[in-house]
């Protein structure tokens, strides 16, 4: 079988180290044959993505802070720069609360931290997708996928501001979908059960998420970044070209049960 993403031009955004969702997404489009652009944000972790990606066929590594208008504009400038003014995959793969938000209560969240986790973990990926839009058209289409969790449906404990985030997120997935089908870009999310990496040992009680889940779900087992990297590539590919504006739960079924 062909390689499924031979000639394709990705670009992942949310690569923090080798534990990262977005690196088991990245490992899956190379190992299909695509050429990668990747971001970090901040010194403090450029080595590691930058050590990550040489072992891939990486066009471009680049800094990006999403809460920043110029540094979007600037990367996908780069991108387009690199992969010949064409994009035909975006992993968006970004989210941020302050740890003070992931414990607690949800009421005493402050206005300048609720807007601070709804820019980071929701407006990036309408900014992005507005960036992009331009080089997934010259491309003839794309196909962009977020990372989302239950916690934006349904009341998970410690989950607090991230919850209603992802809430904004999710419809803003579906809006995209809906403005950019007709330039054959595809929107969808994907929404991942809890794996061990560095944003999900910020909220408290993690180690919970993950027992319960194991408890409850159909599957009674846990989920790795793999299996999620599985369920993006499947999103991404030329097989879900009708699948559009949807959530891809990949949590051993554990958002099916009631109790
Ligand atoms: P991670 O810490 O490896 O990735 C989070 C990324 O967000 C990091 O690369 C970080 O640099 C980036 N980021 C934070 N603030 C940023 C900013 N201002 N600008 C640019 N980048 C910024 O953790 P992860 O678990 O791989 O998270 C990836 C996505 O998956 C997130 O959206 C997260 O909410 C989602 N998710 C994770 C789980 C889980 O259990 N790990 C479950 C469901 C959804």
């Amino acid at each position: 079988m062909a390689a499924p993403f031979e000639g394709k031009r990705a670009l992942v955004l949310g690569v923090a180290n080798k534990r990262s969702i977005a690196w088991a997404i990245a490992q899956r489009l190379a190992d299909g044959g695509a050429r990668l652009a990747f971001t970090y944000q901040g010194e403090r972790i450029q080595k590691s993505v930058a050590d990550l990606a040489v072992t891939v066929d990486t066009a471009l590594v680049t800094e990006c802070d999403v809460r920043s208008d110029d540094d979007v504009t600037r990367v996908f400038g780069e991108v387009g720069d690199a992969f010949g003014g064409e994009l035909d995959i975006l992993v968006h793969s970004v989210a941020f609360a302050a740890a003070e938000d992931l414990e607690g209560r949800f009421t005493d969240t402050p206005r300048d931290r609720f807007w601070l986790a709804l820019d980071i973990s929701a407006y990036s990926l309408v900014a992005c997708a507005k960036a992009a839009e331009p080089l997934m058209e010259q491309a003839g289409g794309g196909s962009i996928v977020t990372m989302t969790y239950l916690g934006g449906e349904r009341v998970v404990p410690h989950y607090n501001v991230m919850g209603v985030a992802k809430a904004t997120l999710d419809a803003s997935m579906r809006y995209l979908a809906s403005d950019l089908g007709e330039k054959n870009i595809r929107v969808n999310a994907i929404s991942a059960g809890p794996v061990r990496t560095l944003a999900a040992r910020s909220i408290a009680g993690f180690p919970t998420m993950e027992a319960i889940v194991e408890e409850r779900a159909p599957l009674h087992r846990p989920i790795d970044a793999d299996d999620v990297a599985a369920g993006a590539a499947y999103l991404l590919g030329d097989g879900a070209k009708n699948v559009t504006g949807t959530t891809l739960y990949v949590d051993s079924g554990y958002h099916a049960m009631g109790m």
